[in-house]
This record gives structure tokens, sequence and C-alpha cells, in this order.
């Protein structure tokens, strides 16, 4: 699925059909059929730190990312002016050297060469 409709309404339907982004203004509550064909419902609530609907008057966006998470299936993809743009999984391992790069990147001298752990790095990890 690369394209989604979308549709302003006041509760879901029983039944969504996927491809489909629904709206509900009343609940402040997103809802489509995951992107990827499981069938399984993911639901975005629109909240300030949650994710938020952009409507430009033509078409949709939803932010940030759905999936990962929330999807047994674990797709991730973004909603971009209908457009469903597909991301790649980030493992575990490319969270561990995208944190490593973003840390050490001056303090690197050679990539053979991992650059010693600081204390800190431990403790920085626990928020991202
Ligand atoms: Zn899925």
């Amino acid at each position: 699925m690369t394209r989604l409709e979308f549709e302003f309404c006041e509760s879901f339907p029983e039944k969504p059909t996927p491809g489909v982004l629904y709206i509900s203004t009343t609940f402040a509550t997103s809802m489509h059929i995951c992107c990827c064909g499981c069938g399984h419902q993911a639901v975005t609530p629109l909240r300030p730190n949650r994710w938020s609907i952009t409507f430009d008057g033509e078409a949709v966006s939803l932010a940030p990312s759905v999936g990962s998470a929330g999807l047994a299936c674990r797709s991730h993809y973004f909603i971009r002016r209908n457009e469903v743009v597909w991301c790649r999984d980030l493992s575990l391992d490319e969270v561990t050297r995208g944190q490593v790069r973003d840390g050490w990147q001056q303090a690197e001298t050679s990539k053979d060469a991992p650059p010693p752990r600081r204390p800190w790095s431990r403790l920085r990890s626990l928020f991202r």
C-alpha cells in the first residue's frame, strides 16, 4: 500500500476499510489498518506529545512515524500528504552504532580503534 485516503469521522467504523486513515476530532484519535496488509489496527492518539495530523486542504500527514513498537508486524512508515513512506526498521545494532557515531565523532581517531567509553555514555543512553 502506498497511498491512503482519509476520512474525518465522529467515531471509527466497526470494519475499517484498509487504505483509509480515519480521523476522529471528537475523540482526538486517528486510526488506520496497517499499511503492510497484516490487518492490524494502528491507533494513533492525537495529543501534543503523541501524534499530530496535518491537513493542508488536500492531503493529510501524520507525525511522527507509525510502527515498530506499536505494531506486531514491525512495520515502520510515515504518512506524508496521503503517501505511505516506508522506513527501514532500526535494528538494535544500528541504534547502538548511531549512539556511538553521535557521541564519539570528535574523539574518534581511527575506525579500527573505537575510543573508550566515557562514564556518562551509559547514563545518556537511558534517555534515548
Ligand atoms: Zn502490518
